[in-house]
């Protein structure tokens, strides 16, 4: 009897989850061997960290059990480290054993960017799991509690920067402006003592976005006591400070960094060319070097043919990458040659300003304030819905929507 083909899924994320949940529901899972990889035997949803990293929501709540989604009778589930990929031999390095794939499916997220800045790496902060964020929290925390203790009291333990004011700065800090006040009654200090300080490099918050709606959330950011840096590039990150580009310092304890992403490190490891740690993906999101490769998420780059500039890496771009692969998986294994193109159908954008307010652009239609915070929940209990159904909505869900 022929062998089955070996499919292995890198990455139990956005993509990696709901290639593993859709191929699970088809034939493949019996004429082909689907093994999925994690570091972790949970998966998380990335698009939710920044409140479990500013404590206004368990790390519990972000995450789930990779068996309590996919069936370990029809998917082989491997807990462990990808270090590279050896694509000559097909086989994929683990920390802890070495694999073969006759396709494999690349799907290992991003690492935050640090434009090699010195000291970002040794002394800030990142979003970046549920490992990163529970220390945010628990760091933070733990100043609030120290300040009180100090006989000398230093303006860097309740002063918090955010460095970068995208969209995952901008969220964390929304989230902040919730979680401070707590922390104030919890720990017995006045409100303005504390600083909260947003710097961006660009000439505004939230860059390339809807220039109504970024004013929209500097205004309720500033209300609750955001302070923004704009135009102001940081050049270096020591221990207790943050050295700005005109060499002036702040003095911080706290540094989240959030100035953008760069592809999984694993990606150059394994010589792939690309841009950033991501691969330009062919129209069926396969690697131009090799067609038993696809390559989806934070890790793979497609360019908008509109604005002729790379599509920004989102969960909504990574799931729709799983519905083609998986699709395209399918008719492989199946023997057919014709595969499916991907197009990205880009519903719009919506962030959270923490609270109940949020901003976004849906479709052409601009929403703010509540309504859009009552959308923006629905898209993440949308994701939960596609990956788990309604059981997984009701456990995991966000389910006080006002
Ligand atoms: P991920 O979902 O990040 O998953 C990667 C997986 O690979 C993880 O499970 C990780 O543990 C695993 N992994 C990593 N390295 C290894 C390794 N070496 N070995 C084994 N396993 C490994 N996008 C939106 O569309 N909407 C939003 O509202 C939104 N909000 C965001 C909010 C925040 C705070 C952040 C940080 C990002 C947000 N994004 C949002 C972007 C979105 O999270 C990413 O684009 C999306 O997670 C990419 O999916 P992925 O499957 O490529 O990677
Ligand atoms: P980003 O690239 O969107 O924003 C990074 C920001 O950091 C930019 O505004 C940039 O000008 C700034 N910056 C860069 N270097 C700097 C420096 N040295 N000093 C100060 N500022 C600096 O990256 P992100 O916010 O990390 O988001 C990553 C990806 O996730 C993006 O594709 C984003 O669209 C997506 N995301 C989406 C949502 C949402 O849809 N709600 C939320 C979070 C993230």
């Amino acid at each position: 009897m022929k062998n089955k083909p070996k499919i292995v899924i890198l990455g139990a994320g956005y993509g990696g989850m709901i290639v593993a949940a859709r191929l699970q529901k088809s034939t493949v899972v019996k004429d082909a061997e689907v093994t999925l990889v994690n570091k972790h035997n949970y998966h998380y949803q990335t698009t939710w960290l920044h409140e479990p990293a500013a404590g206004t929501m368990h790390h519990d709540q972000t995450r789930m059990k990779i068996d309590d989604v996919i069936d370990t009778k029809k998917i082989n589930f491997i807990k462990d480290s990808v270090v590279e990929i050896k694509r000559d031999e097909k086989k994929v390095v683990l920390k802890d054993s070495v694999i073969d794939y006759d396709y494999l499916v690349l799907g290992l997220g991003s690492i935050p960017e640090t434009f090699g800045i010195p000291g970002v790496q040794e002394h800030a902060f990142s979003i970046r799991s549920v490992n990163s964020v529970r220390l945010i929290k628990e760091h933070i925390d733990y100043q609030f509690a120290s300040y009180n203790k100090q006989d000398e009291k230093f303006d860097e333990t309740l002063t918090f920067v955010v460095a970068g004011a995208g969209f995952t700065g901008i969220e964390f800090v929304g989230e902040m402006t919730d979680r401070i006040p707590e922390l104030c009654e919890e720990y017995d200090i006045p409100r303005e003592k504390v600083r909260l300080i947003s710097v961006e490099a660009a000439p505004t918050a939230l860059p390339g976005f809807d220039e109504e709606l970024v004013e929209y959330a500097m205004n309720v950011l500033e209300s609750r006591g955001v302070e923004f840096m704009i135009n102001t590039p940081i050049k270096e990150v020591r221990e207790n400070s943050v050295v700005l580009n005109d060499d002036s310092e702040i003095k911080t304890n706290t540094i989240v960094w959030t100035t953008g992403v760069r592809g999984n490190p694993v990606v150059d490891k394994s010589g792939f060319d690309a841009m950033r740690g991501r691969i330009k993906v062919t129209d069926d999101l396969r690697s131009p070097e090799n067609d038993d490769i696809f390559v989806i998420g934070d890790c793979a780059l497609i360019i908008n043919e509109e604005t002729e500039r790379p599509y920004p890496p989102t969960a909504q771009i990574a799931i729709q990458q799983a519905y083609t692969t998986a699709n395209n998986l399918k008719a492989l294994v199946e023997g057919k040659k014709e595969l499916e193109t991907f197009k990205p159908d880009i519903k719009g954008t919506v962030a959270s300003l923490g609270g109940k307010e949020a901003i976004g652009v849906v479709g052409k239609r601009k929403i703010y304030g509540n309504s859009a915070s009552v959308v923006k929940k629905m898209i993440d209990n949308r994701y939960l819905f596609l990956l788990g159904g309604m059981p997984l909505v009701i456990k995991k869900g966000k389910l006080k929507m006002f």
